[in-house]
């Protein structure tokens, strides 16, 4: 029987759990949890993202900043927001939304970041330390991934998870993260990218896969096999005359003839989506209760 892990119900789970936990730390004498998002352009998709992370803070009871910048804004004006930012003793976490414009080094803007609030997780200092078992900020799409199997409970120990996708932000880290000495963790962790030569025949290996390629529906029934699980990170906007968006949300599965072979699988949306939001609440939480750097 085919499993959802559902991240809407375990988000909306998370966030009463963060609200109640962030209301005991200022009761303590805690400052409130601060988040501030940059935002350059207006780039639909990143206006979205911004938006329901900054409504995510107002529903925990987190305080929230934007600062937007107009997409001409200099590299050297934006890294002196992060500057600023980064000397406010009132704000935890920072996060830049990409993509940023193309004169701008989204690296280095990453690097100026303070790496106690980067909460985003991108810093090379909290990938490093991910990489060596080390506290760090995990970031969001993999620390999501994360309590969705953990709250499941689904078994990683032993099992071959297959990771289509190396990204920085998601392949790579949850390789990592699922390779760890831990649960969820233990696994045999293959990963795959656009050189893998025969991508079906390693993933019909596979106990788990999570793919995050950004290709719809790349993944079919054919190369999964039965009792496998499928968490699917892809979300692309494929255009749809019949939605009033005039796009709908696709994921790198085939949900249709994957679903009926799995054990577990994610929806699109309603998965990983929530659960990267609430991730980085978690997160912001963390930074202002100085759990990660003392
Ligand atoms: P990315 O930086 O574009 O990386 C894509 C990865 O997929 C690359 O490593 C690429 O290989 C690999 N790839 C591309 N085509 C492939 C193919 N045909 N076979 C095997 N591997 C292939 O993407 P990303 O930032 O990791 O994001 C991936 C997807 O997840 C996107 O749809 C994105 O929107 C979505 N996403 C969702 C969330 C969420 O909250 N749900 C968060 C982040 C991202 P090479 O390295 O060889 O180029």
């Amino acid at each position: 029987m085919t499993q959802i892990l559902d991240g809407k119900q375990l988000s909306a789970l998370m966030k009463q759990q963060i609200k109640a936990e962030t209301e005991e730390w200022t009761r303590n004498g805690g400052k409130k949890p601060h988040l501030a998002a940059i935002l350059v352009g207006n780039d639909g998709a990143s206006e979205t993202y911004v938006a329901s992370k900054i409504k995510d803070c107002e529903e925990v009871g987190f305080d929230s900043t934007l600062v937007r910048f107009d997409a001409s804004v200099s590299e050297e004006e934006l890294l002196d927001a992060v500057r600023r930012i980064n000397n406010d003793a009132g704000i935890d976490g920072l996060i830049v939304q990409s993509p940023l414009p193309a004169h701008i080094s989204e690296q280095k803007v990453v690097e100026t970041i303070l790496p106690s609030k980067d909460v985003d997780g991108f810093h090379p200092e909290n990938a490093g330390r991910l990489a060596l078992g080390m506290p760090s900020f995990v970031s969001a799409t993999p620390a999501g991934i994360m309590f969705l199997l953990e709250h499941y409970k689904v078994e990683t120990s032993g099992k071959h998870c297959v990771v289509l996708g190396r990204s920085h932000i998601v392949g790579t880290p949850v390789s990592l993260l699922m390779s760890r000495n831990t649960y969820p963790g233990n696994a045999t962790v293959t990963i795959c990218h656009s050189r893998t030569r025969d991508l079906a025949e390693i993933t019909r290996s596979a106990d788990i896969i999570i793919a995050a390629i950004g290709k719809p529906e790349f993944l079919k029934g054919d190369m999964v096999k039965e009792g496998a699980v499928v968490v699917d990170v892809g979300i692309t906007r494929v255009p749809d005359s019949s939605k009033k968006a005039g796009f709908r949300l696709a994921g790198d599965v085939d949900f249709a003839s994957v679903a009926p072979k799995c054990s577990w699988i994610t929806p699109v949306p309603g998965g990983v989506g929530p659960m990267t939001r609430t991730a980085l609440l978690f997160n912001t939480l963390k930074s202002a209760r100085k759990e990660v750097y003392k």
